[in-house]
């Protein structure tokens, strides 16, 4: 916690707890314990928190046990509207007034939200807006599983371009180091994952948690038995570049991130994604796509793919994205010695791989 208005702690939420603790808490206050499942039927399985909608439960109880359990974590305090209704940002307040942002994204086959795990972020990469602010606090499960929570009741209701649907991958990708966060984000991967009415019941293989390479937590995930997706934030094959770019290089240098990919695809049968923000004339020259084909090659045989995007413009650095010239190079590179590559397109808000880097970049201009 530190001195910003963000430091308040959350109350507890029953996203936070998995079935027997939320049960306890039931008899902690007083309640029959079947009163989580019902409780959980209401926010899981139905995406209510609305007394009135919680027949099953007696009049007199609905008002203060949803306020109890179900407090509402985030309040939306501006939308935004891009890709003609496909993608949809809004920007969160939590309590204690720390801000995030959640990125909705509707596919022909997807629906996809992209998270924050914590307000601002700890570690320092010099290209990314979230970065530039430093940390600001953790965010608890209940805090990342209502961002998704409340993507679900968007793209139910109908409010994205093609209508309603079911929200279907959650990319950890937004403000925030996940693994940085560890509890937090594991707990809320499990309430993700788990069928109502433990959980929204979001396939774990729908769901990818995005590191900049926290080796020790990379371990730590391959062990949870939770077939997620990991993409690692690479953006340069050799320590001397990445450890400016990625500064926690200095601490689990490149051969040791891509090591633990390794093993991570071996315990969880998933195969890496590997993020290059392909920065012009800072990491974008063949050599390194070479390098980084051999580093992946020398590893074994398609484990990894690389997914490139042109760099982000984040105000107040130097750096800019690769032409499309130098992009398609370093594209044709990798595929040349084998590596499967998608070159990510940013139109709008539409980027997979930087979503909470883009709006805090616009939404730092409106305080
Ligand atoms: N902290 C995690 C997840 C959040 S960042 C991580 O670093 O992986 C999500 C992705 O956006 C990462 O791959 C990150 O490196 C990338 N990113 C950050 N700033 C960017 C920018 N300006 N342009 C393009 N990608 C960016
Ligand atoms: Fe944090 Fe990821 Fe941004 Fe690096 S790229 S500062 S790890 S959010």
């Amino acid at each position: 916690m530190t001195a910003h208005d963000g430091g308040t702690r959350p109350p507890q939420h029953l996203a936070d707890l998995d079935i027997p603790a939320r049960r306890a808490w039931m008899t902690e206050i007083g309640e029959k314990p079947m009163r989580a499942i019902q409780l959980s039927h209401h926010y899981f399985s139905h995406l209510t928190r609305d007394p009135e909608a919680m027949t099953d439960l007696p009049a007199a109880d609905r008002g203060r046990l949803s306020a109890i359990v179900l407090p509402e974590l985030a309040i939306p305090r501006e939308r935004r509207v891009a890709d003609a209704g496909a993608t949809i940002k809004e920007l969160l307040i939590l309590i204690g007034g720390a801000r995030i942002e959640t990125v909705l994204m509707a596919y022909p086959d997807r629906v996809t939200v992209c998270v924050s795990t914590q307000a601002g972020c700890g570690m320092g990469c010099p290209f990314c807006a979230t970065g530039q602010a430093g940390l600001v606090r953790n965010l608890t499960a209940g805090e990342i599983v209502e961002q998704v929570w409340r993507a679900a009741r968007v793209a139910r209701e109908g409010e994205l371009a093609g209508g309603a649907a079911r929200l279907s991958n959650v990319v950890f990708m937004g403000m925030g180091e996940p693994l940085a966060n560890y509890e937090a984000t594991v707990r809320a991967l499990r309430a993700i994952a788990a069928e109502p009415p433990a959980g929204l019941g979001i396939s774990a293989r729908n769901l990818t948690v995005s590191t900049c390479g926290i080796v020790p937590g990379m371990e730590r995930l391959a062990g949870e038995g939770m077939p997620v997706r990991l993409a690692i934030s690479l953006h340069a094959p050799d320590d001397e570049l990445r450890d400016t770019l990625v500064p926690v290089n200095k601490r689990f240098p490149v051969a040791n991130v891509l090591d633990a990919a390794r093993a991570y695809t071996e315990a969880s049968g998933r195969r890496i994604s590997i993020e290059y923000a392909l920065i012009r004339d800072i990491n974008d020259q063949e050599w390194r796509a070479d390098l980084l084909a051999r580093l992946l090659m020398e590893r074994g045989q398609n484990w990894a793919h690389v997914n490139p995007i042109p760099l982000n413009d984040t105000p107040g650095t130097r750096w800019t994205a690769s032409t499309p010239h130098t992009s398609a190079a370093f594209v044709e590179r990798l595929r040349a010695a084998g590596i499967v590559t998608t070159i990510r397109e940013t139109r709008g808000a539409d980027i997979d791989g930087a979503c909470g880097q883009l709006a805090a970049k616009e939404w730092k201009e409106h305080g």
